[in-house]
């Protein structure tokens, strides 16, 4: 495949945007050579600058879980933008989009919309310091909550590529009232509560890890979390910007029959548009300005455009109740082709899969923290990604991403891609 247009489109980009991407994520830092700019997408293809297709298993990092241009979602917008973009005033459209998300998402009477993931994980931590007035938060090593600051302590996938866990910026008052534990470990999290008793406003988690990869929770370590989380005041919010309305319709909570207190969206929620969100039961909810002390706010939150692209995404999953089960089966059938050629072509590797979500890991052991994660060996990752895009399949340009099913793949694009990474393995 040929490069040379996206070559000078990012030579002309670094000289205006640091780095030449407005997110790190999209360079290929880690992997090397030159970002891929994109002209188009449709369904489960990527048309490039340079007139390459490739499928594409990132899907915008997670939203577009019905395919690119998804119809419905782009009429919603068009037909919105005509009455105009932004009013800065109520809309009956922001009521819709919440009594569909609520009816949707187990545990929530409330939900306020924000303009990104990291707003709503920000947001959420704010309330909960202001319902308990406690000052601590517990974050697992490799779970990602967005780039506010007192997230960036070990914070996977972007941040972890570029080698700043802990970003320059961030101070040291902000940093220590971060407590920082291992993922699938509950006894961590215990010692780390008994050291700070009556501190810890919540436990901030990635359900089900994306992150560093996929990393799905073990079993007993999300309801240990709900017991020590009851038995010590502490508020327990599960960041599911990732996983909300991707494993399920009702997201983690439902899919394990475990309440959390506080709620983050993000991604699928906006279907495509700037949209994150936060929810909870109305007695914490009510805690929010402009009924109570804490305050959040946004010029562009419950923006008309964005509201009508969540609306419509979320009514297109309310309303087809097969489609996470279909999800599941197509990752289900990649991950067994994907095993199938790399123990044939006798490569070390490790795949953790749970619903839509699914990573390859290049290191025999089991991967379920940040530890084990990080253990895997990037020159094969590397040889790995540019090999796929020279086959015409897009992958994140980082081993400590999830790939992202979308339901426009056929399994004519599965099989394609499973005899693409033979060819592939066999030159590692
Ligand atoms: C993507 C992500 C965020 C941040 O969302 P943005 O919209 O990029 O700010 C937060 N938490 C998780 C789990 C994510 O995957």
């Amino acid at each position: 495949m040929i490069y040379k247009r996206s070559s000078e489109l990012f030579a002309e980009a670094e000289k205006v945007i640091p780095g030449g991407v407005n997110s790190p994520v999209r360079a290929f830092k880690a992997v090397g050579g030159t970002p891929i700019f994109v002209k188009s997408a449709k369904g489960a293809y990527l048309y490039d600058e340079d007139g390459n297709r490739l499928i594409d298993y990132i899907n915008s990092w997670g939203p577009m879980i019905l395919g690119h241009a998804y119809e419905p979602v782009v009429e919603a917008v068009i037909e919105k933008a005509k009455l105009g973009t932004s009013f800065g005033m109520p809309t009956e459209l922001e009521t819709q989009i919440a009594a569909l998300a609520v009816s949707m998402v187990p545990n929530i009477d409330k939900i306020r919309f924000v303009n990104s993931g990291t707003e709503a994980c920000m947001s959420a931590v704010r309330l909960a310091r202001g319902f308990t007035k406690r000052d601590k938060i517990i974050k697992f090593a490799g779970c990602y909550h967005g780039h506010s600051d007192s997230f960036l302590i070990q914070a996977g996938s972007g941040a972890v590529t570029f080698g700043t866990p802990n970003s320059p910026g961030v101070t040291a008052g902000t940093a220590k009232d971060t407590l920082l534990a291992k993922y699938n470990d509950l006894e961590n999290v215990a010692t780390l509560i008994e050291a700070n008793k009556n501190e810890i406003a919540a436990i901030i988690v990635e359900p089900v890890a994306g992150n560093m990869g996929c990393i799905p929770p073990a079993k007993g370590f999300l309801e240990g979390l709900r017991e020590l989380c009851t038995a010590n005041g502490i508020l327990l919010i599960f960041d599911e910007v990732m996983t909300g309305f991707r494993l399920a319709r009702g997201g983690v909570q439902e899919l394990f029959n475990i309440n959390a207190d506080i709620v983050c969206f993000g991604k699928v929620i906006g279907g495509g548009l700037p949209v994150g969100a936060f929810a909870a039961r109305a007695e914490i909810m009510n805690y929010l300005a402009p009924l109570g002390p804490v305050y959040q706010a946004g010029t562009l939150s419950g923006n008309p455009l964005a509201m009508a692209a969540g609306l419509a995404m979320l009514q297109a999953l309310d309303t087809d109740r097969a489609i996470f089960k279909r999800l599941e089966e197509k990752t289900a059938y990649l991950g067994a082709g994907i095993e199938r050629v790399l123990k044939a072509n006798n490569v070390v590797f490790t795949i953790n899969r749970i619903g839509s979500m699914i990573s390859v890991h290049f290191d025999a052991n089991p991967v379920t923290d940040f530890k084990s994660a990080a253990a895997g060996d990037n020159e094969t990752f590397k040889k790995f990604f540019h090999g796929l895009v020279a086959e015409g399949i897009y992958i994140a340009p980082s081993a400590y991403e999830t790939w992202f099913i979308t339901d426009a793949l056929t399994y004519e694009d599965l099989d394609f891609t499973i005899q693409a990474i033979d060819k592939v393995s066999k030159t590692f």
